[in-house]
């Protein structure tokens, strides 16, 4: 089984999601992922020393090109530079719309960031982030496992959670692991151990 993966937003919560999801790769379930990123990522304009294991100083630019290796070495994503205007169809058949940009998918992930949701489809669930010390920050409504609607999740600071890149990274990895139990029909995480791949 093959499902679609449409993520919206490059940056660390879409990587994180793409690479949980890239990890979850086996013999009965694949994916074909795609991430559309418009190159406004906070994560630009940082310098991280408080990530275990990122190296010391580590810059945004340089934590999405790791990152993009890390997926790439479990799974081939696709990268698209642009930006994502409308959502429309339903979970299974997903359309996601931009200039030259057209892609239908099963899930959709937004890991859009906390500085501005103007994507048309979705209805009114751009709320005030009440989490980040600057002013005009937005958050994405959603309920039970971060789904905004039926088989769209937000990932990342647009959740709502605080400004922190191990924040970003743990909303992500729950936006993916309720993916992966929403394929599978029960709770699934992604583990493995030092046997695993071997
Ligand atoms: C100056 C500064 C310093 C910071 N320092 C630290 C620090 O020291 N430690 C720490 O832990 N955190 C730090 N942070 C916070 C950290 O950068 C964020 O928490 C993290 O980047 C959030 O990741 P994200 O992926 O959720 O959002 P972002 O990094 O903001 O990424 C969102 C991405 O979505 C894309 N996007 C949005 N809408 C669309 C669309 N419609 N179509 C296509 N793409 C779209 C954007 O272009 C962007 O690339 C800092 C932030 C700033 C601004």
């Amino acid at each position: 089984m093959k499902k679609r993966i449409t993520i919206i937003g490059g940056s660390i919560a879409g990587l994180t999601s793409a690479l949980i999801l890239a990890s979850a790769k086996n013999n009965e379930l694949d994916f074909e992922i795609n991430i559309i990123d418009e190159g406004k990522a906070d994560l630009n304009a940082v310098a991280i020393y408080n990530v275990p294991l990122f190296p010391k100083g580590i810059i945004g630019k340089d934590i999405i090109a790791k990152t993009k290796e890390q997926v790439d070495s479990l799974l081939k994503v696709k990268y698209i530079n642009g930006k994502i205007n409308e959502i429309s169809g339903d979970k299974g058949a997903l359309k996601a719309i931009g200039e030259n940009i057209n892609l239908e998918s099963d899930y959709i992930i937004l890991a859009t960031g906390a500085s501005a949701f103007d994507i048309k489809g979705l209805g009114n669930i751009v709320k005030e982030h009440n989490l980040m010390n600057k002013p005009n920050k937005i958050r994405l409504e959603y309920k039970g496992r971060q789904e905004v609607k039926s088989g769209i999740y937000v990932a990342g600071i647009a959740s709502g959670v605080t400004s922190m890149v191990t924040a970003a990274m743990g909303s992500a990895s729950e936006a993916a692991c309720a993916i992966l139990s929403d394929i599978k029909g029960e709770i699934v995480v992604a583990h493995d151990t030092p046997t695993s791949r071997k």
